[in-house]
């Protein structure tokens, strides 16, 4: 099948031409983002493949299907991006990469987590500069302490797991629990105002839906632990930035370490080292001594490349040899309202 890539880098080539080997679709690479102005690329091609920061709303479905594309495959777990609703009237069916590999991420947000203790980024870069002195760079036991998990899905489990083992105890808040989760030891489910109370680091895992946008706020921050440390590897728009920002300044945040961000299209997965970045609240959070900010980075192994490829062509397949859609995300309307019945 005549498959059109957005936003693809070399290492989406390079992974995707690999694994292509078993598939036989034939790829093309576009560089720039899916959008509505750009849309047009894909024309006449019945699949196009997309990642987290391309656009799929009305507009940009609108063109795609008036030009022929059946299929969005989604190269990403998240699809915040794609209007179910508009695709479903399309009849352009949408699948996703579930998992790839929920460790890639788990083990970031662990790295942050390290990292953000022990100022490992001021110490790498003191000792570069025959700077020996240990001033600001006093960290914390991690064990003992208690972590905050919101979201105990797929990627929420295994970074529980790996918590547990450095001998925390574990808070979980999910809207759907997961049995599994009160199996890991000293882990347990509470209310999400008992887990924003109790925690000494909070972990994001949810997904960003309606109910979860700026799930981080004023009113929650207000509610946690004085000197906490949040970590975001899920979706920038769980946090409601300016808010953090605020948190951070009152102290109420003492760490903050995120591998997404709410505005992220406009800079994450580009080189922009020689552009006057436009965006103040991006800059002023990275002024923070206490702020660590990778650019959505955490899927970014060799095994998540290479399932995310697997996945991807497979679904594919499945979509051109008329195969139920085992990786489908379909549009799910909201349930009717009494008045509505
Ligand atoms: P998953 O679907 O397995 O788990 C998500 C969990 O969130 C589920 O247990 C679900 O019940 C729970 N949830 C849903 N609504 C909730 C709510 N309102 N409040 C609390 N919990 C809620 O997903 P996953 O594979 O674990 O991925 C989690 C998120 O990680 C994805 O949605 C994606 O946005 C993000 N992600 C980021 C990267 C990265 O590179 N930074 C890579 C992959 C995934």
């Amino acid at each position: 099948m005549k498959v059109a890539f957005f936003s693809t880098k070399s290492y989406d080539r390079q992974s995707f031409e690999e694994v292509n080997v078993n598939y036989n679709h034939e790829l093309t690479f576009f560089d720039v983002q899916l959008n509505a102005k750009t849309a047009v690329l894909a024309a006449e091609f019945p699949a196009v493949c997309m990642f987290v920061n391309d656009i799929a709303d009305a507009a940009t479905l609108d063109i795609l299907a008036s030009q022929g594309t059946h299929l969005i495959a989604l190269r990403s777990a998240g699809f915040n991006t794609v209007d179910l609703e508009r695709a479903s009237e399309l009849g352009i069916k949408v699948v996703r990469v579930p998992a790839y590999s929920p460790y890639a991420v788990a083990e970031h947000a662990l790295a942050l987590i390290l990292a953000l203790n022990r100022k490992l980024y001021r110490a790498y870069n003191r000792v570069r500069d025959d700077n020996f002195s240990l001033e600001g760079l006093l960290g914390f036991d991690l064990h003992g302490c208690t972590v905050g998990v919101v979201g105990t899905g797929k990627i929420g489990m295994v970074f529980a797991q790996i918590i547990q083992g450095l001998g925390c105890s574990l808070l979980g808040y999910d809207a759907y629990p997961n049995p599994q989760f009160e199996a890991i030891a000293n882990a347990r489910y509470v209310p999400l105002s008992e887990l924003l109370a109790n925690s000494d680091i909070i972990s994001l895992h949810c997904p960003l839906l309606s109910e979860t946008h700026h799930l981080i706020n004023a009113e929650t921050i207000a509610q946690m632990k004085p000197g906490m440390m949040l970590i975001n590897t899920s979706r920038g728009g769980l946090i409601d930035t300016l808010a953090v920002i605020q948190g951070i300044k009152s102290g109420k945040i003492g760490y903050l370490g995120i591998d997404v961000y709410e505005q992220e299209d406009e800079l994450f997965f580009q080189d922009l080292s020689d552009t006057v970045i436009q965006d103040d609240t991006f800059q002023l959070l990275q002024s923070f001594p206490n702020v660590m900010i990778t650019a959505h980075q955490a899927f970014f192994t060799r095994d998540a490349l290479e399932n995310i490829a697997t996945t991807t062509l497979s679904n594919i397949t499945e979509f051109e040899q008329g195969q139920p859609l085992k990786n489908e995300v379909a549009y799910q309307a909201p349930a009717p309202t009494k008045a509505g019945v």
